[in-house]
């Protein structure tokens, strides 16, 4: 029993960890040079003046780009 407890504190963390479904999910980015914002749909009108691409990347690495949210589309 004193096992068995012990298996579940180890995996808890491990648990929490994989549930990062939020981070997983895609978002846009106009690859633009004055774009710094990742929007939820590729059709917000906040891309519409966008002079680049419009690519589709992970909300993890638009993250780590320093992009902020769209105050339109989130
Ligand atoms: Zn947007």
């Amino acid at each position: 029993m004193k096992k068995l407890l012990l298996l579940m504190v180890f995996c808890l963390p491990l648990l929490s960890m994989t549930t990062g479904v939020e981070e997983a999910s895609s978002v846009y980015i106009c690859t633009g040079p004055k774009a710094t914002v990742y929007h939820l749909s590729n059709k917000c009108r906040g891309l519409n003046r966008c002079s680049g691409e419009i690519k589709a990347i992970s909300l993890a690495d638009a993250k780590e780009m320093g992009r902020r949210a769209c105050k339109i589309c989130y």
